[in-house]
């Protein structure tokens, strides 16, 4: 059977429940380009640097992997019926039963579903209507990710400096490959900038007013982070740019509590504290056995 589906309001912006950090480093397990879209002469493809010429990882290449990697796996626990919760793919044109999100221009009835949201947005009360509207045309990925114009994303990842490893990448040669038949293709010839595998870079990203559902969306997305299966830069194919996530933590403050809320704003300390291990455990179990909640075993899924 469908696990029912979870209705859940959408908590405006301007409110603060919570508020959550989740740190660690992110090692590369191979070579790694992210291109800055400019090249010099020793190389046509320079890696995207900070102000100090050091590479970075824009915090945004992460989060957009991040995103669709988890997705995918959640689309695929959601065909299987083990979570009502799903995610409308940004570009992913086939959503599943009769399900809209306006996240998704790329949907017929998603399109249609924007084109109302718009003209609500152009009336009196037009700000209101739409937030009335937004909880039943969001897919539950949009709701911590964000959908365009419509809603904000309530996870930030921010760029990643790097901090350990040369800082002076090196610059690859290769063959291109055919597209369509895998081969190498006549004469085209490429050489690009790679940081070197074994280099480490700082990870934070913050979040807030997260959810249930929020909660173990992030708890898959970490998972795959954790155990390495995410490739930046668009070159998984070929080698480049498997990562892995360690030293994970996640830590976090509830804000309607006075006492923690006045631990977090004078001191600067989070209450709450855990392994991302921890988190990404607590945050899977309740994702993949979602009929739990409230039953026999609710004890063991606190
Ligand atoms: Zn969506």
């Amino acid at each position: 059977m469908v696990p029912p589906a979870r209705t859940q309001s959408l908590i405006p912006h301007n409110e603060a429940l919570n508020h959550y950090l989740f740190s660690g480093e992110i090692k590369l397990l191979q070579g790694l380009h992210i291109g800055s879209g400019r090249g010099d002469e020793t190389t046509d493809a320079l890696v995207i640097r900070d102000a100090q010429g050091k590479p970075i990882i824009p915090g945004s290449s992460l989060r957009g992997v991040f995103r669709s990697h988890m997705e995918r796996i959640l689309m695929g626990l959601y065909a299987t019926q083990v979570t009502p919760l799903w995610a409308c793919q940004l570009y992913e044109p086939v959503l599943p039963e009769e399900k809209v999100c306006v996240g998704s221009s790329a949907h017929p009835a998603s399109l249609a579903e924007i084109r109302s949201l718009q003209k609500l947005q152009e009336g009196q009360s037009g700000t209101d209507a739409v937030w009335k509207k937004l909880p039943e045309v969001l897919c539950d990925a949009c709701k911590l990710f964000g959908a365009g114009s419509f809603y904000a994303s309530k996870v930030r990842f921010t760029d990643l400096p790097m901090l350990t490893g040369s800082p002076n990448p090196v610059v690859r040669h290769g063959v291109g490959i055919h597209r369509d038949t895998g081969t190498a293709a006549d004469g085209v010839k490429y050489d690009k900038e790679v940081v070197e595998a074994g280099a480490t870079f700082r990870f934070e990203a913050t979040a807030e007013n997260l959810v249930d559902a929020d909660l173990e969306l992030l708890a898959l997305g970490f998972s795959q982070l954790v155990s390495g299966e995410l490739a930046l830069g668009g070159s998984s194919g070929r080698g480049l740019g498997g990562v892995e996530l360690i030293h994970g933590k996640a830590a976090w403050v509830t804000l309607k509590e006075k006492s923690e809320a006045v631990t977090y704003l004078l001191k600067k300390t989070y209450p709450h504290q855990q392994e991302l291990s921890a988190f990404i455990d607590s945050g899977l179990k309740k994702l993949l056995a979602p009929a739990q909640e409230g039953g026999a075993n609710a004890q063991a899924n606190p």
